[in-house]
This record gives C-alpha cells, structure tokens and sequence, in this order.
C-alpha cells in the first residue's frame, strides 16, 4: 500500500474533491483514451449516477464534466476562462476537445442526471460516451469517483492497480505496522514516509511539492479571511471569516478575550478556506474538498499561535498527515458518499491531530494516540450538506474539526502514547459504521439537516 503525500494533497477546485475534481479527471481520461482511438468521434455524452446525481448541481459535478470534456484540469483550473467556456458550450452545443476537434454536446441533451439506483460499484458513478457521426455510442468508459479526487474505472475497481512504488523501505499498511516500523528503525513517522517519497522522487522535488502544497493552503486561509459576501448556491449564506477575523483582530490587546478565544482563531482559518472551497476557489484536498480547511488551520494555528513554531517542519506535518490519510483510506474510506462525514472530516482531523502532536515533539506512538482520539469522536458523523451545498454543516464543521484535532494532539502529548484503542480498530469501526450508514447520509442530500432547513 503506498499513498503518496501528493496523492493525499491536491492542488484542484471547489466545492468537492469527489463531485467536482473527480469528474473533471475522469473526463480528462476518457478524452485521453478517445485520443488513443483510430475512429473518428463526433459527440460526446454523459451521465451521472447515485450521489453525484443527487447533489450534482450543488456541487458543480455538472460544470466540472463539461469542463473536464472540454480540457480543463483542476491543478491548473483557470474560473475565467471557465465560464467563458461554458457560455460557448451552450450557445453552440459543440465542445472544444483538445486533440479531437469540435464534438457535438448540448448540456440539455446530453448530460444526464440518473435518479435511479446507484451504479453498483460505488455511490459516485459517472459514464462517459463518444458518438459518431450517426450518434451511435462508439465508446463508452464508467467511472468511479471514491474521494479526495481520486478516480477508478469499472475495471480498476474489480481489479486495483499494483502500488506504485514496489520496494518501498517501510511499506506499512496499518498502524500497527507504522509503528513496529518506527521502532525499530528508531525514525519518526515523517521520516519514514520521507523515505518512501524518495523512492519516487528526487528530495528537491519532494520538498518543492511539499513547499507548494503549504502556499497555496496558506494562500487560501488569506484569501478566504480577506473575503466578505455570500456564497454561490442560492442557499443565500454569507461568509462568515472575514468579519470574525476582524473582530478577533480588534479584540488582541484589549485583555477582554477568555481563554477560549484562541478556538475561535483555530475555527476561523478553517472556515476560510471552506468558504472559498464553496465559492469554487483554489484550495488543496485534505484528504478532500469538503474537508480541506483542518489541516490548513491546524498549520496555521500552530504556526502563529504556538511558540517555537518553525515553518521548515511543515514538511513533516504534512508528511506524517499523508501518512495517517494513508492509511484511512487504505483500510476504510476517505469519501462522504461511502462512510459519510466520520470519513472527511473525522480523517481530516485524524490527519491534522497527527501532525501537530508530530511537530511538538510526540513519539510515533503518541502520534497514533492523537489520530485516534480524533477519528473516534468524529465517529458516527453523517454527511447530510443542506441542497447539496458544500456549505452547511461542511464549513463550520471544519472549523470543530480542526478544534478537535489540536485538543486531540495536546490530549495524546499529556500521555506516553499507550492507550486504549488502537488506531487501526477506530479506523475499522468507522468503516463498518459506514457500510451500516443509510444511504439518506451519505452525501445524498436525503436525511439529516438536508431535509431539515427551516422555512425563511
Ligand atoms: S457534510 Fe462532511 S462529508 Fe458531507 S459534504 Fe460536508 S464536509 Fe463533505
């Protein structure tokens, strides 16, 4: 099993890592498969299944598709010339698609949103069809969109693709084995992750991504705190950030803030990189979109809130956060739509608790206490967004999130990492509580506070 620091933390676009940047990627796979074909194809067709049917328009799956279809890719998205892009799409009903020419697409008529029964191998199921000249389906390809931006097709799913990387130094898959490695080696969990990046990568390279990965985090909290408005959707929520920003800033120096202030600085980082998440801005997976604004907060409380904060360990912040997404993912799930939000913002606070109790000083043992002590009180927890929005409950949850994640790391720090349920046994329980999970919970917008909203 290996999971790569870059593979847990993407560059890409709001609202969601599995209904935006998913089936933007998977439109760019077909087109490279199609560009691979000695027939000529004319049209393209698309339709959307189970959850990314469901809340679709609220999470721009349909934008990203014709997007994605029309060459865009989230790493290097450019909203401008997005929406240019759109409005031709719909006046002429062709797609520009990089490499094969003008293809026949008319949104109306060929994007379809499928209310039936989910695709049976995962809750976010896509199909992509080409056409010919007739309009005949020439080729088709099923995708899946299983979190964080990652994406399987039919044959992938029945069969995954071999690790990447085969001679890894400490190929742990639980950990368990995380932490039998740590001791004997006597290395950090950083490190050893550290170690295996470098099987695929020169350090330079590692520590650039990685550099690349912290700026555009941090860009994102300045951008979300410097914004004020409301939020695209028709939900009508105004951001929140900016003003509390303002308002926490007023307040330094006057000797009225208690204590617990200090949550209010964790809670409002986070909310401002889910608030641009919202709008469709920049922001970095962690492990997904809808979860992206803990570790970005815990980062940035630590660094301007805790003495001694240097930003040269970052790397190892991210490095031992990568590690523990790893093996979330690995052995459950990091998507709403398979184990609800216990698997996005519950691995998001696993992975930032980690980090943190890392960089003060923990022990790989204490590292693993504060992973479980934040993914188990997160367990149980739905994914219920309100109109498919990536906005209520998701924003503020980040912002408890990221609360509980430094509450969890400075919970393990006052132990010596021995404790009572093993990380590996949270992880399972919450993807058996997941796989238990109604389906009204899991990113469908059909239970919860989805069908609770009050009458305005
Ligand atoms: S409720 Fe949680 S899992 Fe669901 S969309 Fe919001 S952040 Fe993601």
């Amino acid at each position: 099993m290996f999971l790569s620091v870059f593979d847990m933390f993407k560059v890409g676009i709001g609202p969601s890592s599995s209904h935006t940047m998913g089936p933007m990627v998977a439109a760019a796979r077909f087109l490279d498969r199609l560009r691979g074909q000695p027939f000529r194809v004319a049209g393209l067709r698309a339709a959307l299944h189970g959850s990314l049917a469901f809340t679709g328009v609220g999470h721009a799956t349909d934008r990203a598709v014709i997007l994605g279809l029309a060459g865009f890719r989230p790493e290097d998205y450019d909203a401008a010339r997005a929406e240019a892009t759109l409005a031709e799409i719909a006046r002429t009903g062709q797609i520009v698609a990089p490499g094969l020419g003008s293809l026949r697409f008319d949104p109306a008529r060929d994007l379809q949103f499928d209310y039936g029964p989910p695709l049976p191998g995962h809750a976010n199921g896509l199909v992509l069809r080409a056409t010919d000249a007739q309009g005949d389906v020439i080729v088709a390809e099923t995708y899946y969109s299983i979190g964080g931006g990652f994406v399987v097709t039919e044959a992938e799913l029945r069969a995954p693709p071999p690790a990447t990387a085969a001679n890894l130094p400490y190929p742990f898959a639980t950990a368990a084995q995380m932490l039998d490695m740590a001791r004997q080696s006597g290395l950090s969990i950083a490190a050893m992750k550290r170690a295996n990046e470098l099987t695929l990568r020169t350090p330079h390279v590692l520590d650039q991504g990685i550099a690349r990965i912290w700026e555009v985090m941090n860009a994102c909290i300045d951008r979300g705190l410097a914004t004020d408005g409301t939020l695209p959707g028709g939900l009508q929520v105004r951001r929140r950030a900016h003003r509390i920003r303002l308002a926490l800033e007023a307040e330094r120096g006057l000797n009225i803030s208690a204590p617990h202030t200090i949550n209010d600085w964790i809670g409002v980082y986070a909310m401002a990189v889910n608030e641009e998440n919202a709008a469709g801005g920049q922001v970095v997976t962690a492990p997904t979109n809808g979860a992206a604004g803990v570790v970005p907060a815990t980062i940035r409380y630590w660094q301007d809130h805790v003495p001694g904060a240097s930003p040269a360990r970052v790397g190892a912040f991210l490095l031992t956060a990568a590690a523990i997404g790893g093996l979330i993912k690995h052995n459950a799930s990091i998507s709403g739509a398979e184990c609800g939000c216990q698997a996005e913002v519950g691995a998001a606070a696993a992975m930032a608790a980690a980090g943190l109790a890392a960089v003060l000083g923990g022990t790989p043992e204490q590292v693993e206490n504060a992973a479980e002590i934040a993914l188990e009180h997160h367990l149980g927890m739905t994914c219920d967004p309100v109109k498919g929005l990536v906005q209520v409950p998701c924003i503020e949850r980040n912002g408890l999130g990221a609360i509980k994640a430094v509450s969890a790391a400075s919970l393990a720090l006052r132990g010596d990492g021995t404790h009572f349920m093993p990380l590996d046994n949270c992880i399972e329980a919450m993807r058996q509580t997941g796989a238990d999970m109604s389906e009204k919970y899991k990113e469908t917008a059909l239970g919860g506070l989805a069908v609770n909203i009050p009458n305005c």
